[in-house]
């Protein structure tokens, strides 16, 4: 019977997703102690919890114990007494789950009191965040939660100093962004004595919003670059692109990635740089660097695409619409926007070391993280994770109201209508939080809305430091936010905002807050995420999207998209056929979405393998007298003349020193290797190679060789490099480590190939069903 069930338990239920009625059980169990725990004074509690550390692993009594502990310090510390669903939440997070807990149902404390029930099981913990901010706030939110248990805590961000991350990482729970946890590992990892290092063996990972980070962001590369030579843009090229005009000089492609002289426009250019022949072959500098100028002129917009501040180039994430602080374009491309604007140049460097989130992840034994929208990506966490997802219901049923699409035939009546809807709602003082695709159509909405009459507050680069503040508010009567996907996640919305609290009731009477979408997302997911923000708790809410048949989405993905009826007087389409092309463009992009990421992960999981099996070595010269062994083995000679001279430790120290920064710049060789290979595949493709079996082929045995060679190069430093007190004199020898280094994901990278070829992939794929239907 039992065979049978598992059968069509795939059938039955939703897949790689768990059952939790196991742990509604044990709430008994933790509503039993409840009366004793609260006799309990605050440091008889923290013994209690003190000695749940002699329990590891947790049985069913400690967690139960756990959950009573917990609750009860929760109600002391944050007087918030933790709902049932919180706690089966956290159950299911130490049980190693991703949980999906909808907007507002109180995540950051279930999830504190997971990190606490691992902390108190010995286990070290890492709570990732989508940004600095949240780090600290929950970081500094659970931390009275925190001390009741007797767990400590701490947080890291962007500008916390080395004392700061060192005393961070020691805590029983660490708060950080994924990026910053993600830097200081790279950051770690270039270090030549253990004392700078900042981390700790990654043990548990529980990441929060886990599906951004798991799915979305996890093919995103965290890059750690280095200042090697100068590659500086010429003034001079950018003085001549500046005068060139679209249409006549250059064109662009239609959805802004590429552009290119006309004709005429190199012409121009070829006359300006003194008549040389820019495409001949000879000058393939100065066309990289027109190109690059060209780039920067024509695609790049100031205040949309970056800021300038302080005299630099603050790159602005498009989806976030927030300043990506420390993130640099690849180095052609920065200096020409740096030239663009007139600015000095900073410096440029060289790839050091690079991680996928994925990577970054999969380093740590236990992954469990906790979002609103988890479910529909059950089937990718288990494949690329092997993580199930536990859906835990709300507290109190969802009564907001999702509307059915609205949908337009163009751009411009889908536009004139959300502003009709908009102006019309806010005439009743409902309050409207409008989901925008990216910084420009929130700033094209705003104007539209100002026309309108319409005050709207806009989530952008400009004021992401307010962002959350005003994100708080966005449930105030009358309130009109417009704000990136991204922007003021995590911040809750409470209906008649935080300054006036007693409006609850007159704003939820008015419908709560009602959620507008601009047009579909990516994915699914990501309207739901949206469609979150409003109905938490029970509240009353409502949540529509708009689209038209011109939308990008919709003109990509389903380009033979067409109306099935005629539309009406102001281009609603509103026949069944119009919204399946709408959904089955969300549907083609959530494939390549798919597509891209097991791409990525084809080639990046052999990268990440390499760059473990190499710091395992690293790790070993730097924590043992490995380096030492090794090189009176391929030395002996010198190595025997040296020990006659110098003190066992002085060489030992010369020996790890030589050898470690021969090792760093060996892989900082094979990674640029990596990524020319890589390139060159993609024409080798055309020519009916298998890329990535390609791949492998070339970049398996190349990394063979890497550990004789740091071997050889090492000793043949040994035989020249001068040997002090303090250890080998590497900068004599003209073996000089980076001065200074900086990280950037490549999310912002606009020469990033993959994704345009994944689309082309698919589109070709649609092609061939499309094609084969109609015959
Ligand atoms: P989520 O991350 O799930 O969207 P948050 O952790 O931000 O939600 O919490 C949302 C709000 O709910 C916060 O203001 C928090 O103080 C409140 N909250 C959480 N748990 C409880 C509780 N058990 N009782 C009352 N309020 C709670
Ligand atoms: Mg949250």
């Amino acid at each position: 019977m039992r065979r049978v069930k598992d059968r069509f338990s795939r059938f039955l239920d939703r897949p790689a997703t768990v059952d939790i009625s196991h742990y509604k059980e044990l709430l008994k169990s933790v509503e039993w102690r409840e009366e004793k725990v609260g006799k309990l004074s605050d440091s008889e509690l923290t013994a209690a919890a003190a000695k749940l550390r002699e329990a590891d692993p947790f049985g069913e009594k400690e967690l139960a114990e756990l959950c009573a502990l917990g609750r009860e310090a929760a109600v002391r510390a944050l007087d918030e007494r933790p709902y049932d669903v919180q706690l089966l939440g956290a159950m299911e997070l130490l049980a190693g789950h991703v949980v999906q807990m909808a907007t507002g149902e109180g995540k950051t404390l279930a999830g504190a009191l997971a990190a606490a029930g691992y902390a108190l099981q010995g286990r070290p913990v890492h709570v990732m965040s989508v940004n600095d901010y949240l780090a600290r706030r929950d970081a500094e939110w659970m931390g009275p939660v925190y001390e009741l248990l007797g767990v400590s805590v701490g947080w890291v961000g962007q500008t916390s100093t080395q004392e700061e991350r060192h005393a961070a990482y020691a805590k029983d729970v660490t708060y950080g962004s994924v990026s910053e946890i993600g830097f200081d590992v790279l950051r770690d990892r270039l270090c030549t004595d253990v004392a700078d290092m900042v981390g700790r063996d990654p043990d548990v990972v529980l990441v929060d919003e886990a599906d951004s980070v798991l799915i979305d962001e996890a093919k995103v590369p965290l890059v750690l670059a280095g200042s090697a030579e100068d590659t500086q843009a010429d003034p001079e090229v950018a003085k001549i692109v500046r005068t060139l005009r679209p249409g006549a000089h250059y064109e662009r492609d239609e959805d802004g990635r590429n552009a290119w002289l006309t004709a005429r426009g190199a012409k121009i250019v070829e006359k300006a740089l003194g008549g040389v022949d820019l495409y001949s072959g000879e000058h393939s500098d100065r066309l990289a660097a027109v190109n690059a100028a060209l780039h920067a002129h024509a695609l790049l917009e100031r205040d949309v695409d970056y800021i300038v501040r302080d005299g630099k180039v603050h790159l602005i994430n498009s989806s976030r619409g927030r300043i990506a602080l420390r993130q640099r374009w690849p180095d052609g491309l920065q200096a020409a926007v740096e030239a663009k604007e007139r600015l000095r140049p900073t410096e440029s460097g060289e790839v050091l070391d690079s991680i996928s989130v994925q990577g970054l992840i999969s380093r740590y034994r236990t992954v469990c993280g906790m979002t609103g929208t988890a479910s529909a990506v059950a089937e990718q966490l288990r494949e690329f994770y092997e993580l199930r997802v536990a859906v835990i219901p709300p507290n109190k049923p969802c009564v907001r109201e999702d509307e059915a699409d609205r949908i337009y035939d163009t751009v411009e009546h889908k536009e004139k209508a959300i502003v009709a809807e908009i102006a019309s709602t806010h005439a009743t003082g409902r309050p409207i939080l409008i989901g925008t695709a990216d910084v420009a159509e929130s700033e094209r909405l705003a104007k539209m809305l100002a026309e309108a009459d319409v005050q709207c507050v806009v989530l952008n680069a400009k004021n992401d430091a307010q962002e959350a503040a005003i994100v708080a508010e966005a449930g105030a009567h009358g309130a009109v936010t417009v704000s990136t996907q991204m922007a003021g996640r995590g911040t809750d919305i409470r209906l008649g905002g935080t300054d006036t609290p007693e409006d609850h009731d007159k704003v939820a009477s008015l419908g709560g807050l009602l959620v507008i979408g601009t047009g579909r997302y990516q994915s699914s997911r990501l309207d739901d995420q949206l469609r979150g923000r409003s109905g938490r708790q029970g509240d009353p809410g409502g949540s529509v999207m708009f689209a038209s048949l011109a939308d990008d989405q919709v003109v990509q993905y389903a380009p033979d998209a067409t109306a099935g009826d005629k539309p009406d007087d102001d281009g609603r389409l509103a026949d069944p056929t119009t919204q399946r092309f709408v959904d089955h463009a969300q549907k083609v992009s959530e494939g390549v979405q798919l597509e891209i990421h097991r791409n990525t992960w084809r080639y990046t999981r052999l990268i990440e393998h390499q760059r473990k099996v190499l710091l395992e070595y690293r790790d070993e010269l730097l924590r043992t007298d490995l380096a030492a062994t090794e090189m009176a083995a391929v030395a002996s000679e010198r190595w025997s003349e040296l020990a006659e001279s110098h003190d066992d430790d002085v060489l030992e120290r010369a020996a790890r020193q030589i050898m470690l920064f021969h090792l760093d710049q060996r892989w900082t060789e094979h990674l640029a290797f990596l990524a020319d290979v890589r390139e060159s595949i993609h024409l080798r493709a055309l020519a009916k190679e298998t890329p990535i079996d390609e791949f492998h082929r070339t970049a398996i045995p190349e990394f063979r060789k890497i550990s004789d060679e740091i071997a050889e190069r090492s000793a043949k430093t040994l035989k020249t490099v001068e040997i002090t007190a303090s250890g080998a004199n590497l900068e004599a020898e003209g073996l000089r480590r980076p001065s200074a280094t900086w990280t950037y994901m490549v999310h912002d990278n606009p020469f990033d190939t993959d994704a345009e070829q994944a689309l082309q992939r698919v589109r070709a794929m649609i092609k061939k069903v499309r094609g084969g239907a109609r015959r």
